[in-house]
């Protein structure tokens, strides 16, 4: 693993965040997740882009353009190697007296990087289950803030239910999953909620919805109800960066059989790969 800490590269990820440093004491930050493969940052521009709105959303001042934010992350990826790498990187108002008021501090930027967890088609095929719980989230989701103690606990309830993801449903509506995006498939027709407040409008959610479109299938940008959602969909998948797309095999009770290989869903996961890999924008 490689890490970084206000403004170099360090030996260790342990014993470097000052006790009282905002993220730490707050989550008042914000961060991105960013797969490299064989050397190209997978939608980094789109990355990029987010750290920054989600920066201005919280009145956080970036600690460095972000043309060299791109540079240290990239060189980040480059140090690990040139396979799968993920790279993690957020920025914090920085560390000053604790006092909820913005501090008179230097934002600061801290970043890991690893090599990336990949899945085999074989595992994909299978899926992974999922639970819904109710999402207490706060108004802003579509800001990629630190603080996701919701997301913690709504993993930890699938992870005790022996599922692998929880998706949110909010006054009867799916919005997302706990660390992904969720789409659902009825006949030909994708299903996501729409990028607005309540989501965290997804990279790979962008890629799939442009390979979506690209493939003449028929995306239906809204809300699914939970029960649309947990009965009659035919197929759900979650999107990430981690993930890209990862088919469910279980909503809740109801299993959910593999799709078959003309499947929709396979066109897409082929399509959405070959555009996040040919750098298109989105
Ligand atoms: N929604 C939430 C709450 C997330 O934490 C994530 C990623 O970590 C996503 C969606 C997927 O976003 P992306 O595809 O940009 O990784």
């Amino acid at each position: 693993t490689v890490y970084y800490y206000r403004d170099r590269f360090i030996e260790s990820g342990r014993e470097v965040v000052p006790v009282e440093e905002r993220a730490f004491n707050y989550g008042d930050g914000i961060y991105e997740v960013v797969r490299f493969e064989a050397g190209h940052g997978v939608g980094l521009t789109e990355h990029l882009e987010r750290l920054r709105n989600s920066a201005e959303a919280i009145r956080l001042r970036l600690p460095h353009p972000l043309e060299k934010i791109r540079e240290i992350v990239v060189e980040a990826a480059s140090r690990v190697g040139a396979g799968a790498v993920d790279v993690y990187f957020q920025i914090s108002r920085g560390e000053a007296p604790r006092s909820h008021a913005f501090p008179d501090a230097e934002p600061v930027l801290a970043l890991f990087a690893r090599p990336g967890k990949t899945y085999t088609d074989e595992f994909r095929r299978a899926g992974v289950g999922a639970i819904t719980v109710p999402d207490e989230r706060w108004a802003n989701c579509w800001i990629k803030s630190l603080n996701l103690l919701p997301n913690v606990l709504a993993k930890q309830a699938a992870v005790e239910a022996g599922a692998y993801e929880a998706v949110f449903v909010r006054d009867g509506f799916v919005t997302e999953a706990s660390a992904s995006n969720v789409f659902g498939l009825h006949g030909d027709v994708f299903y996501t909620a729409p990028a607005e407040r309540e989501i965290l409008n997804g990279i790979t959610r962008r890629f799939v919805i442009a390979a979506i479109r690209d493939l003449g299938y028929t995306l239906k940008e809204e809300r699914m109800s939970a029960a649309f959602f947990e009965q009659e969909v035919e197929a759900a998948f979650v999107t990430s960066t981690t993930m890209d797309m990862m088919p469910l095999n279980s909503v809740n009770r109801r299993k959910l059989p593999p799709p078959p290989a003309d499947s929709p869903l396979w066109a897409v996961l082929n399509r959405m790969r070959e555009l996040s890999r040919s750098g298109v924008a989105v």
